[in-house]
């Protein structure tokens, strides 16, 4: 905040340093003015805190100043003291208000009421620089908060996608499976609809990192992952890679038959990568073998039960040969106990 500035304007230099010598004492920069024209010229130049204005001058006299500050945006909120010698006060007060003065003094001026006032103004502008000051700090430190919560929101989301994501593959990892399944087993169970699971296991992972190197076999798994994501499914449909060379399609809202399809694309594509695997006693190339269940979700039943089921049905397709889907159904379902009443 700089030294406040005041105007003192009077068309005789005898009284602009009759108004110095008042206002000394005072930490004040003055601008001197002998005119109207002068006054206004200086407005236009300079922030002023308060004009000490004479009314009766020469050519423009200083209700027209007034008027003419009024007028302008940059100095129509500069206080104004109409300094007068005119004994018609009270004609002069009304004019000098009418034109937005803010205070009026008689010549001669009394040194105390003149200081008194003159101070008053000066502690007004000075309380409103430090809001200006203020006010430009809030906006900077608001724009700051802003741009930090922005890194917050961000890093936020990072920390999110790394936590559900594999970091090999891409894929969803195990955790954010967890969740998935348990979520679409409540909703299924409120819905009613069926929910199904693809579980897949690459063929003889070991012997292919034995043979090859965890290296090409982390590569293997990379293929693999991106063979999974490039088959088209809806957005609901979540693949996730669930252990070492474990992975599984969840598919809400879908039934066997539509389960079995994208169990059945999964596996061609993969075999059709021919990627080779030489010690792969199923065949020279990479493999999968897949397990399906699809189940209408019941509340009291865990959410691990469609694992379970899908677990079988991909076992059941190792001890066939692998490189091969099985489906498994639930008994519980597919064999109802009807109850016969034998009355
Ligand atoms: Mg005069």
């Amino acid at each position: 905040m700089g030294i406040p500035k005041i105007l003192i304007v009077d068309d005789r230099p005898e009284n602009l340093l009759t108004l110095e010598g008042l206002l000394e004492g005072f930490v004040v920069d003055l601008v001197r003015a002998t005119s109207g024209e002068e006054a206004l010229a200086h407005t236009l130049d300079h922030d002023f805190a308060l004009i000490l204005l004479d009314v009766q001058m020469p050519g423009m006299d200083g209700f027209e100043v007034a008027e003419l500050m009024r007028g302008n945006r940059k100095t129509k909120h500069i206080p104004i003291i109409f300094v007068t010698a005119s004994y018609k006060a009270s004609e002069h007060i009304f004019k000098g208000y009418d034109s937005g003065a803010v205070d009026y003094l008689l010549k001669p001026l009394n040194s105390k009421v003149f200081r008194s006032k003159v101070g008053v103004f000066i502690e007004l502008y000075q309380q409103k620089e430090a809001l200006k000051d203020k006010t430009v700090e809030f906006d900077r430190k608001l724009v700051e908060l802003e741009e930090l919560q922005q890194q917050l929101e961000e890093t936020n989301e990072q920390l999110l996608m790394l936590s559900t994501t594999d970091g090999l593959t891409g894929l969803l990892n195990r955790r954010r499976f967890d969740e998935l399944l348990n979520e679409e087993w409540k909703r299924g169970s409120r819905t009613g609809r069926s929910l199904s699971l693809v579980l897949m296991d690459i063929d003889h992972f070991k012997a292919y990192n034995d043979t090859y190197g965890h290296q090409v076999g982390d590569d293997c798994l990379r293929e693999v992952a991106s063979t999974l994501m490039e088959i088209p499914l809806r957005v609901m449909d979540k693949t996730s890679r669930i252990g070492g060379e474990e992975f599984a399609v969840l598919l809400p809202e879908t039934g066997r038959q539509g389960a079995m399809e994208v169990a059945n694309r999964v596996r061609e594509c993969v075999d059709r990568l021919q990627k080779p695997h030489h010690s792969s006693p199923t065949a020279g190339n990479v493999t999968i073998s897949i397990g399906v269940a699809s189940l209408v979700p019941a509340l009291d039943d865990p959410a691990r039960k469609l694992l379970e089921l899908a677990d079988i049905g991909l076992y059941r397709a190792k001890s066939l040969g692998r490189n091969r889907c099985c489906y498994h159904e639930n008994e519980a379902v597919s064999a109802p106990k009807v109850a016969v009443d034998q009355t």
